[in-house]
């Protein structure tokens, strides 16, 4: 780094100004325009400008004059404006049935489709069903957002993704030549943890560990989703647990996966149903104690689990909760809180079009034409 600090720009600064209004009402707050500008610390005259600009780029809407008592000229009261932007997103992490939504500018879903891809899911496949959103409706879209199982660089290239059966595929370059739409592509689970910390109860330092064909993590400090030296952050399924433990399709030996996969546990129950409370209470504790050194490590005040209801279920998070608060607690840290994940099959969708309108939000005034057409 170098010594001296370069200014800012005045567009990275406008660009700051609209991210920090538009966190204070992301996604349904309302609030007089004066609040505003005291909470993000700008005078009432850039207050005015930068949200003026955001009412005329359907950013925000205007509700009417606050019913402040008093002197002085009433504040307009903002929120979000969800009648105008769209945002596509899909959702790839069943390979045999992609997920599609247009979502508001709230983050709300508003209209959804699928499509089944019995032979696999291509890109072609993903390009149509970005069309078909696309064309849905008369409203401009902001961006495409895409969530893919496996490892996901922030150029958008799918490195890996064992699930897709796709390696090094540049996923966000072919969809934007096809649409002419910008396109975020991200990991599934990371876009979870966005949806939970916005819409569920994730804080801003929390986890989401998600249960399903395997198991995999994602993990937010002060609202900053974090990626790793390489992007693999949260990929834990093969990290060794136990080295007596069973032999992984991996190859190593007590992988995290063999013990708390819901694909393993579903497997375990069905071989021996009277032990179900048993299996998954040994698992719930298991997670709880692997988890317990990143939680005090971190200090993390929220872990999040999604997975089915039957594997996910009350046993399973208290036996989670009752193990990590007993490994972690002392008289100056506290335990997160272990929460069941309590939103449905919307959560990829909704975490991967939040993503999408936090990152373009902030440059809506580069498309101004599309601001002109609609
Ligand atoms: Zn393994």
């Amino acid at each position: 780094m170098s010594g001296t600090q370069a200014k800012a720009s005045p567009s990275d600064i406008r660009i700051s100004n609209i991210t920090a209004a538009f966190e204070q009402l992301f996604p349904a707050t309302q609030m007089s325009r004066a609040n505003i500008g005291k909470l993000i610390g700008l005078s009432r005259f850039t207050t005015s400008e930068v949200t003026g600009e955001m009412v005329d780029n359907r950013i925000l809407r205007e509700l009417g004059p606050d019913n402040r008592e008093g002197r002085g000229k009433r504040s307009q009261v903002l929120a979000i404006d969800t009648d105008f932007w769209r945002i596509v997103s899909v959702d790839l992490s069943n390979p045999m049935l992609v997920k599609g939504a247009l979502a508001d500018l709230s983050g709300r879903i508003v209209d959804r489709t699928e499509l089944p891809v019995d032979h696999g899911c291509s890109v072609n496949d993903v390009i149509d069903l970005c069309r078909q959103l696309i064309s849905s409706t008369p409203l401009p879209t902001l961006g495409i957002g895409i969530a893919v199982t496996g490892i996901v660089e922030p150029n958008g290239v799918v490195r890996k993704s064992v699930h897709l059966g796709w390696s090094e595929l540049p996923l966000k370059t072919e969809v934007e030549n096809a649409t002419g739409v910008p396109v975020i592509v991200g990991n599934d689970t990371n876009a979870a943890l966005v949806a939970e910390r916005f819409f569920g109860d994730c804080s801003p330092n929390s986890m989401l560990i998600s249960i399903g064909r395997g198991v995999g993590a994602a993990l937010c400090l002060n609202d900053v989703i974090i990626e790793g030296s390489s992007f693999t952050a949260g990929e834990i399924a093969h990290v060794v647990v136990d080295p007596n433990g069973p032999i992984c399709e991996c190859g190593k030996q007590g992988c995290l996966e063999s013990f708390v996969s819901g694909d393993r546990l579903q497997q375990r129950i069905s071989q021996d149903p009277a032990a179900r409370t048993h299996i998954l209470t040994e698992a719930g504790a298991l997670l709880g104690r692997v988890m317990a050194i990143p939680a005090g490590l971190l200090d993390l005040r929220d872990i999040s689990v999604y997975g089915a209801p039957e594997i996910v279920n009350t046993q399973f998070i208290d036996a989670m909760e009752n193990e990590i608060s007993r490994t972690v607690t002392t008289d100056y840290q506290e335990a997160p809180q272990i929460h069941r994940c309590r939103q449905g099959e919307d959560l990829t969708l909704r975490g991967q079009a939040t993503i999408v309108i936090r990152t373009l939000v902030p440059t809506i005034h580069e498309r101004g034409s599309l601001i002109g057409e609609a």
